[in-house]
């Protein structure tokens, strides 16, 4: 990452994600005054947690954090003690059907990692101000000059800043802002259910049925519906915490299939709806036993996938003179094939940075700065909108056992989408 010396501006991001989290560390890395907002109320307000390769854009994600911080990342990691090999650095999709390997997608150097528990440790060390939850943007009268910006929220509070980075998730209200057009900027119900359920069967031969499939995680495709299964923890979490009993890890297993839902459902309502659907039991083993075990207070959700092709931003007034933007899933919020979400946003926040660095360097030159932002979202619109079509598209191949060999992930494997 480039550094430079300046004045430092404010720069408020709107959403304590990940990628809002990313992006205030990396801004604070390279001298910048940033300050965080969450409309929840703290960080564990929403119970729900899934895992996420992190695979091309990781040494991009460990380059933009500061040293403390990326050396803690083992523990954010599913089994941080595995032996990391071809194997374990690999994705396996099975015949749905039948239950043969169909592939092994390569994922050199990659890491499957809780949400939460990087989450929490992202959060470490920033100014995050919760129960903040953004509504409007304004821009002062003083044009060009800082802070030129008014964001303010439901509670009725504003903050002063000079850039605003609307990193605020797939329902982004800052979308709707730069975007200005409130249709454009709604996320497209894809069709598609989704369940994720996080499972302590207290059984070794079952959780084996897991880790027999591969020892991160795996897939099966083809058979009219999705199935995966992986580790979800191996410990407490806690530094240095050991590896307990394989009877006693947490697994995961996760569906996707055709439907509607206009309101998601969970816990034992959303564990029945699975355990009873044809095309859970229609899974070729383990992948239907695993859901068909499912202890009754397990941790399950299921609701329906949204996603938005990122169109260009609606001209100066709507970016308030290119200070405001969006990274992340309030950029591209994609279907979960390949993994290539938090990657994105991981490649916006990088170039973010870079663009704010060089406005810095030119002494907060106006013409700089609308040429630098205008260049990000560009990129961003551009590289977000292919990565979301792509997703899509991997979708619809995923559930007919002849079509699956088409995928991308099939023919290219996990590498970048875009
Ligand atoms: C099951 C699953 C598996 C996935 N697997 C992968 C994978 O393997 N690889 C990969 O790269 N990606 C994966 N993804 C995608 C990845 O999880 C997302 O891209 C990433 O977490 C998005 O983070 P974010 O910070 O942009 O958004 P979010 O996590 O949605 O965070 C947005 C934050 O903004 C806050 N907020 C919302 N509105 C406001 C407001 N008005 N004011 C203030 N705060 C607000 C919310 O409270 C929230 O904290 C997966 C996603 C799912 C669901």
């Amino acid at each position: 990452m480039t550094t430079s010396t300046g004045s430092s501006p404010k720069v408020a991001i709107v959403g304590a994600g990940l990628t809002g989290l990313l992006a205030a560390h990396g801004l604070k890395k390279n001298g910048f005054d940033v300050v965080v907002f969450d409309g929840d109320a703290h960080i564990d307000a929403r119970p729900r947690d899934w895992t996420i390769v992190l695979h091309w854009a990781l040494p991009v994600m460990q380059a933009l954090l500061p040293g403390e911080v990326a050396a803690k990342l083992p523990r954010a990691v599913c089994n941080p003690n595995l032996e990391f090999d071809a194997n374990t650095e690999s994705f396996p999709v099975y015949n749905g059907v039948t239950g043969d390997l169909m592939f092994a997608s390569p994922m050199p150097g990659s890491r499957r990692i809780s949400r939460q528990r990087l989450r929490r440790l992202l959060a470490e060390g920033l100014d995050i101000q919760w129960g903040k939850k953004a509504q409007s943007i304004t821009s002062s009268e003083a044009g060009d000059s800082v802070p030129a910006l008014t964001l303010a929220f439901d509670d009725g509070s504003t903050v002063a800043a000079d850039f605003v980075l609307g990193a605020d998730g797939a329902h982004s209200r800052v979308r709707g802002i730069v975007v200005n057009d409130t249709d454009k900027a709604r996320s497209t119900p894809s069709g598609l259910l989704f369940a994720t359920a996080i499972v302590n069967y207290g059984d070794e031969a079952k959780v084996k049925t897991v880790t027999d499939m591969h020892p991160v995680a795996a897939a099966a495709m083809g058979s009219g519906a999705v199935g995966g299964c992986g580790v979800f923890y191996v410990n407490d979490g806690s530094e240095g915490a050991k590896t307990l009993d394989l009877a006693d890890w947490t697994t995961f297993w996760i569906k996707i299939w055709q439907g509607h839902l206009d309101k998601g459902i969970q816990g034992q309502e959303a564990i029945h709806l699975l355990k009873s659907s044809d095309s859970s039991k229609q899974f070729a083993e383990p992948f239907n036993l695993q859901i068909e075990w499912t202890p009754e207070d397990s941790v399950c959700f299921v609701d329906e996938m949204k996603y938005w092709v990122p169109v260009p931003f609606g001209g100066p007034e709507a970016t308030r003179d290119n200070r405001v933007t969006l990274a992340g899933d309030a950029a591209h919020p994609m279907l979960i094939y390949r993994g290539q979400g938090f990657q994105h946003a991981i490649m916006d926040v990088d170039n973010y940075i870079k663009a704010l660095v060089a406005i810095r360097d030119a002494n907060w030159d106006a013409a700089v700065r609308r040429r630098e932002m205008a260049a990000y979202d560009a990129d961003m619109v551009e590289r977000g909108a292919k990565a979301v079509t792509q997703s899509v598209q991997e979708a619809a191949l995923s559930f007919d056992v002849e079509k699956v060999g088409k995928m991308l992930m099939a023919q290219q494997g996990h590498g970048r989408s875009a």
